[in-house]
């Protein structure tokens, strides 16, 4: 009896996870306009035919017309926000030719956009967060490139997201590096993201969360609702080893990959920030016959999820323009919910901004299991940026969704919860002076 009490005591004392808001972030999510979102939405749908295998001759750039055009607007806007900022973006394209494959009848340069802030801590500086976005768009038909293929929801909506976050963040300093992202090629095979991620896994990148928006814009159909956002995240890292997949299998770990945790956050992140659009957790990593971006990073063994408007109108995406029967098909800026787009935006601006706040997370997580006890014992060892000046143990029962608890930890790199261990999953988390949380790291069993 005097047990069971110690440990309902315990219990209650600890807390849910702290809802942390730094005043700083807040205020530059507010300057996220829906105003500018609408413009660059405009702006792309303007270039008319964006597909990949579309114009990207000088003529066509200058005429507006095409992928091409797309891009050095895309480019320019970057260029723009930096040049506001005193230079503070490094704005670079990566582009390389694509060989026939599927969708891609003749070898076609492909483009991919991005600016790069670079964290202000010369060791957190090599974390980095990324938000993504697909610039190219298409209509019925993979192969026309001349038709309209407004591409508005799908994807100028996520395209604004990342051109929006870096307008917003680059106004500000964060220890970590942020990088916005928009890529072409989706449409035919996720080319352009694979061609980066893997480009980042050589270089040996660490990438500790990839945010991908697409279909963001809120369409107004019936059906919808413009205050959730779909989170979608892998169960088991793609690239599991057969010895993880053993240890996942034996353990319970299917519910908490990496791009898991991340989703977690993202939704940690629109509480604490109190956002209008609330992120609601997919435990898939994608749609049904559907895929994104972000599958592409999780393939080189990065944290991805994909955010999606909660309800799709498929008479929409990948149309003609065209009004048959009294349904208007095609993919147009009139459908799209630009206060929608910028709450979007401000959920992925406040979980960049977190991240690239927060210090490294800990390293080397372990539970001890060398005795069969009552008690959790976790340890663990203090990221190099000296930046952490607590911890913070987050936990849950075996079957909920998302954390449940929390206690602080201290300065101390272990903290023994009065819980079991074979009823809850545990993780732990840096804290800065601020207040500011890294991503929770699941710990091993360790003998
Ligand atoms: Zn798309």
């Amino acid at each position: 009896m005097f047990l069971f009490i110690l440990s309902l005591t315990t219990l209650l004392s600890a807390q849910q996870p702290a809802d942390f808001a730094d005043p700083q972030i807040a205020a530059a999510l507010s300057n996220i306009s829906a105003g500018q979102v609408q413009s660059d939405i405009e702006k792309l749908v303007s270039f008319q035919n964006r597909s990949t295998l579309s114009a990207q001759d000088a003529e066509s750039i200058k005429a507006g017309r095409g992928v091409g055009a797309a891009r050095e607007w895309i480019k320019s806007e970057f260029e723009r926000y930096s040049r506001d900022c005193g230079g503070c973006l490094d704005v670079k394209t990566d582009s390389f030719t694509q060989p026939v494959s599927e969708r891609v009848a003749s070898p076609t340069v492909l483009t991919n956009v991005y600016a790069v802030l670079r964290g202000t801590n010369p060791e957190d500086a090599k974390r980095i967060v990324l938000v993504t976005g697909h610039y190219d768009s298409r209509n019925s038909t993979n192969e026309n490139v001349t038709d309209p293929a407004p591409g508005a929801n799908d994807d100028a909506s996520g395209t604004a997201v990342s051109l929006e976050c870096a307008r917003v963040l680059s106004k500000l300093h964060f220890s970590g590096t942020i990088i916005f992202l928009t890529v072409a090629g989706e449409e035919q095979g996720l080319y352009g993201s694979k061609h980066f991620a893997e480009f980042a896994k050589t270089q040996g990148w660490d990438i500790e969360a990839v945010l991908n928006n697409d279909i963001v814009g809120g369409d107004q159909s019936p059906g919808q609702d413009p205050k959730v956002v779909r989170v979608f995240s892998e169960s088991i890292p793609d690239n599991a080893t057969e010895k993880q997949l053993r240890a996942i299998g034996a353990l319970g770990g299917e519910n908490d990959s990496p791009s898991r945790e991340l989703a977690r956050y993202v939704a940690q992140a629109a509480r604490a920030y109190q956002l209008e659009v609330a992120p609601l957790l997919e435990f898939r990593r994608d749609r049904y016959l559907r895929g994104g971006d972000h599958i592409s990073f999780n393939e080189q063994g990065f944290a991805a999820v994909r955010l999606t408007e909660f309800h799709e109108n498929y008479t929409r995406q990948h149309q003609n323009v065209r009004t048959e029967n009294g349904t208007e098909y095609g993919d147009l800026p009139k459908f799209v919910n630009f206060d929608y787009v910028a709450n979007v935006a401000r959920v992925n601006a406040s979980t960049l901004a977190s991240l690239a706040s927060a210090p490294a997370p800990p390293k080397n997580v372990r539970l001890e299991t060398k005795q069969l006890v009552n008690d959790s014992t976790l340890a663990w060892d203090a990221p190099a940026d000296g930046r952490a000046v607590s911890y913070e143990v987050l936990w849950r029962a075996t079957s909920a969704p998302d954390w449940e608890h929390s206690q602080a930890a201290g300065k101390e790199a272990k903290a023994t919860i009065p819980v079991s261990k074979d009823n809850m999953i545990f993780a732990v988390q840096t804290v800065d002076e601020s207040g500011h949380r890294s991503l929770p790291i699941v710990p091993v069993p360790a003998r």
